[in-house]
């Protein structure tokens, strides 16, 4: 196949195995989401982590033998920009520090990728797979960033975008989409029957469905930001080219991302290329309860909650990749931490105004996270953390507002009226 360390998929369900290319959806034998596998032992003996981390191109496309297809091939023709995605900064959160106490606290900023969030690296993949196999479109429902990140990556390589997005999608993210020439369909309904209604569009139509929990390539890019957290840490302290944090924090809605970014410390470690796994911390929305609940009661089964939380890409009523979310906080050690909308926005002021970095609700999740377990004592303040920052802020400028108004924080409001000049507070 495309990728000689690739070996096939497991169903994170029932376990069956699968050869690569012959599926690219959901378990055949029981609709169970899939997981790509490798030989990390071969990957180990080898491929040089020096020459990956030295290597002259940054984009995700550099760690091609952890992928599960062939860059080189795939995206031969595309546009830059598919090519590009990859190396969002690692910015070091001095002032944050400072105030907890803290010694090392890193921000994984993905709002600086392409489309201003972490879904590029999904989408990115999907649709080299989709190049890859030659599908021509490609459907998916999204609370707004993954199928802005769809349209961008089509708009740039090929394939045609088809989007199911809630009528709760905020305009910046709905734009993003338009702009860029996908198809969008306006759900009447919440992003789960999105879900249902791009599933059941994609059987009748034969698109290829990127959706999350459905597609095993959108885990596979996700788990690049891992990848890179490793190298840019390594590169920081100038020894061994990987190096693993104590702690990863990351917000969670559906679970994809944390078990994604999770898989590619796994990786690592399976190559040999860290000496010790990370802790993972989930940080969901109290009005998103689905899979804090799960969580408690120790099962992998979820039950149908209606979300409605103010913080769109965590806002789930029944989590999509949850059993692998919750194995990735359980076998590291973390654990999951809830967030309220109030704590969201504080935390977007404070993210914004202590560190000079505009994030969306969903993504400041896990800022409040990292405050929670400070306090709690699961985070000691002399262990190094990194908080996976998912979404820019421009996103939902709404959210942004209704954080910035909160009196207790804004200082100097102003209001234009035609002919006068009003100062609410100074
Ligand atoms: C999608 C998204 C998340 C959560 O990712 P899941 O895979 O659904 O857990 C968090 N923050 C933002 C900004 C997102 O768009
Ligand atoms: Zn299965």
């Amino acid at each position: 196949m495309s990728n000689s360390f690739h070996t096939g998929f497991v169903c994170v369900s029932c376990g069956a195995r699968f050869a690569p290319g012959q599926t690219d959806g959901a378990c055949p034998a029981c609709g169970g989401n899939l997981d790509a596998t490798y030989d990390y032992a071969r990957i180990g003996r080898e491929v040089d982590p020096r020459a990956i981390a030295d290597a002259t191109d940054r984009s995700i496309w550099r760690f091609a033998p952890f992928l599960p297809v062939d860059p080189a091939r795939a995206l031969d023709g595309a546009g830059d920009v598919i090519r590009q995605v990859g190396n969002s900064p690692l910015i070091r959160a001095r002032r944050l520090e400072a105030r907890l106490g803290a010694q090392a606290i890193w921000l994984k900023d993905d709002g600086r990728l392409p489309s201003a969030s972490f879904k590029d690296r999904a989408s990115a993949m999907v649709v080299a797979r989709a190049i890859e196999a030659g599908r021509t479109v490609i459907a998916t429902a999204s609370s707004g960033n993954a199928a802005a990140a769809l349209a961008v990556m089509s708009a740039c390589a090929g394939p045609q975008a088809v989007i199911f997005v809630p009528r709760t999608t905020p305009e910046g993210k709905l734009s993003q989409m338009l702009i860029h020439g996908a198809r969008v369909y306006v759900v009447d309904g919440t992003y789960d029957d999105a879900v249902r209604m791009c599933a059941e569009a994609c059987a009748k139509f034969g698109w290829w469905n990127r959706s999350t929990g459905v597609n095993p390539f959108t885990r596979e890019g996700k788990k690049t930001a891992g990848l890179e957290i490793a190298e840019q840490l390594g590169r920081a302290e100038g020894g061994a080219p990987f190096r693993a944090p104590d702690a990863v924090i990351v917000p969670v809605g559906d679970g994809n991302i944390i078990s994604g970014v999770c898989k590619g410390f796994r990786e690592l470690f399976a190559a040999g290329w860290i000496e010790a796994m990370p802790r993972f911390y989930g940080v969901t929305a109290t009005l998103a309860p689905s899979l804090y609940r799960a969580w408690q009661a120790g099962v992998e089964t979820f039950d149908l909650i209606e979300a409605t939380t103010i913080a769109g890409g965590i806002s789930v009523d029944r989590p999509n990749d949850g059993a692998m979310a919750i194995r990735a906080v359980r076998d590291t050690g973390g654990i999951f931490i809830e967030a309220t909308d109030a704590e969201m926005l504080a935390a977007m002021s404070d993210l914004a105004q202590s560190e000079g970095v505009f994030v969306e609700p969903a993504c400041a999740a896990a800022w409040v996270g990292l405050e929670k377990a400070l306090t709690n004592g699961l985070i000691r303040p002399d262990e190094e953390v990194v908080l996976q920052l998912t979404g820019s802020g421009l996103k939902d400028i709404r959210s942004a507002l209704a954080a910035a108004a909160d009196p207790g924080r804004s200082v100097g409001a102003m209001t234009l009226t035609r002919s006068r000049c009003k100062f609410d507070q100074v």
